[in-house]
């Protein structure tokens, strides 16, 4: 009998170095290429605006991918355990294939998934495309999970390379019959009243392809330069793969085989080795994910479960919407607004402008984050945002409070990036662009800038506020001791 196998694609909308594709491919007679829109997982795990915009356009790549090799791809909602069994029982599938995910729920869904496939005589099997390493084989000295980078960085290094990816499948073998497919503009994934994704269809193109492309121009015009430039929001000195990570649109193994190909063909190791260690940093936010599984929702350090932080509804709502009257914060705050994606450096910036200077909880952050952002992963999210609160595994230490004008000074130094996203500025010198509130009444008023009129004063004194968040940090140690 002709042998049927569902791919169950999720985050990791790729042809090339997809295994369980890949196993499809080589194992049966017919594939069923499978995605379920997991609407009815809770909320807290469920994509964002920032991330369902770029579902919409990924499945559309995907599914073009997938003609091009004869196939296609099967839209179905959620739960997913009743719409694989659905598509099992339609397609007469005896084998079903994909690809690992580490988050909490995920995991509980695929072992019952797997566990009732496996109950009906169906085969079920799962491989890794999302990690260089999965979480389990890496382990310290006393037998446990890493909770610091560096060794954890180091014990990466110390592996077998990671397996060098596969290439895509050049034909699928389309079904006998393909079974119903819901389409993807009944799902309304697209902002519509209002339309608010100029901003990210201007900067993004999403699919495999175009991942493929950035990392080759990446790599071709910015490595030599990352380790220098990739501080600076300025200008473009990242590889801004991380929205096609996160989708699983490109896959780390392929990042760390074409970053190392290339470093050892130029000899240009420095930008190499930064970037990959880089890669490294997303690798251990996903195996503390794996092994801390409430990372997304409870402090990693209980001491700061007493930690005092504020309610204040108007400061949120200004940081939010980049009306601080921090130019660096607001630039930060509006360029994720604008395209669904902020510099590193900025994240940084606007997170401990956040959880210090305003003392709110660090998962407000995360929460508009998740919403905002086209790279919203769980894993990053969740550990950026406590190493910037200090709550995380080897976090930024507490009292380490980023002092917002230094570092626009410091990192966007002609006030350029500010000027981008916060244009009532930019007739500013660079003198005072990060902070407006010092120049004199003549400075302001040839740049037609009003503080408090067309420039919001800023919402918190930097010092007194600076000052408040290391009293209420003293405050948790003093009662930790
Ligand atoms: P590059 O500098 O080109 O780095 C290459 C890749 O390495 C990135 O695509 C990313 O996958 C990984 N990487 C780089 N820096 C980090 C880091 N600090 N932590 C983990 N992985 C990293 N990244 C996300 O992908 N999704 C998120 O939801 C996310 N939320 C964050 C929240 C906060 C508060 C902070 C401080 C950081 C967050 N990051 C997140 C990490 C980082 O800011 C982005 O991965 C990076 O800015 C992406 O740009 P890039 O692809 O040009 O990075």
């Amino acid at each position: 009998m002709a042998k049927v196998a569902i791919v169950w694609f999720r985050n990791d909308r790729r042809l090339a170095d997809n295994p369980a594709l890949l196993a499809a491919a080589e194992r049966a007679d017919h594939v069923v290429p499978l995605f379920i829109l997991e609407d009815d997982r809770s909320a807290a795990w469920r994509h964002g605006g920032g991330s369902r915009w770029w579902l919409h356009h990924s499945l559309a790549a995907s599914d073009a991918a997938l003609r091009r090799l004869g196939s296609r791809l099967i839209l179905r909602r959620g739960p997913a355990d009743e719409a694989v069994a659905a598509v099992a029982r339609e397609t007469g599938a005896t084998a079903v294939y994909w690809n690992r995910r580490y988050d909490r729920d995920g995991r509980a869904i695929d072992m019952r998934l797997k566990s009732g496939l496996r109950s009906q005589g169906i085969e079920a099997e799962s491989f890794n495309a999302a990690l260089l390493f999965e979480p389990w084989t890496l382990k310290t000295k006393a037998g446990g999970p890493f909770k610091v980078y560096t060794p954890f960085y180091k014990a990466c290094l110390a592996m077998p390379a990671p397996g060098a990816p596969s290439p895509a499948p050049r034909r699928l073998a389309p079904a006998e019959a393909w079974p119903s497919s819901e389409s993807l503009d009944a799902w309304e994934l697209l902002p519509t009243a209002p339309d608010w994704a100029g901003g990210l269809r201007d900067a993004w193109t999403p699919g495999e392809t175009a991942a493929l492309d950035r990392l080759a121009s990446f790599l071709d015009t910015q490595l030599d330069d990352y380790t220098r430039r990739r501080d600076r929001p300025d200008v473009d000195g990242t590889s801004r793969l991380s929205p096609h990570l996160a989708n699983g649109e490109i896959g780390p193994r392929q990042i760390w085989h074409a970053t190392r190909l290339r470093a050892d063909s130029r000899n240009g190791k420095t930008g190499a080795e930064k970037f990959l260690s880089e890669v490294i940093w997303r690798e251990f936010a996903h195996h503390l994910l794996y092994h801390h599984e409430s990372l997304p929702e409870a402090n990693f350090q209980p001491a700061f479960d007493a930690f005092p932080w504020r309610d204040d509804p108007d400061a949120l709502r200004a940081w939010q919407r980049g009306r601080t009257g921090i130019p660096i914060v607001d630039a930060g705050m509006r360029q994720l607004w604008q395209t669904g994606w902020m510099h590193n450096r900025v994240r940084m910036i606007v997170g401990s402008f956040l959880v210090k200077n305003l003392l709110q909880h660090w998962r407000h952050g995360e929460d508009w984050f998740w919403d905002t952002l086209v790279d919203a992963d769980l894993a990053n999210n969740a550990f950026g945002w406590q190493w910037i609160a200090g709550s995380g595994a080897d976090a930024a230490p507490y009292f380490r409070v980023f002092n917002p004008v230094l570092q626009g000074e410091r990192f966007d130094p002609d006030g350029d990036y500010v000027r981008t996203y916060v244009p009532e500025l930019a007739r500013l010198p660079e003198s005072v662009i990060h902070k407006p509130w010092t120049a004199d009444n003549d400075t302001l008023k040839q740049a037609g800038v009003a503080i408090g009129k067309t420039y919001p004063a800023p919402i918190v004194d930097l010092a007194a506020s600076r000052q408040r968040a290391l009293d209420a940090f003293t405050a948790i140690k003093r009662s930790e001791g």
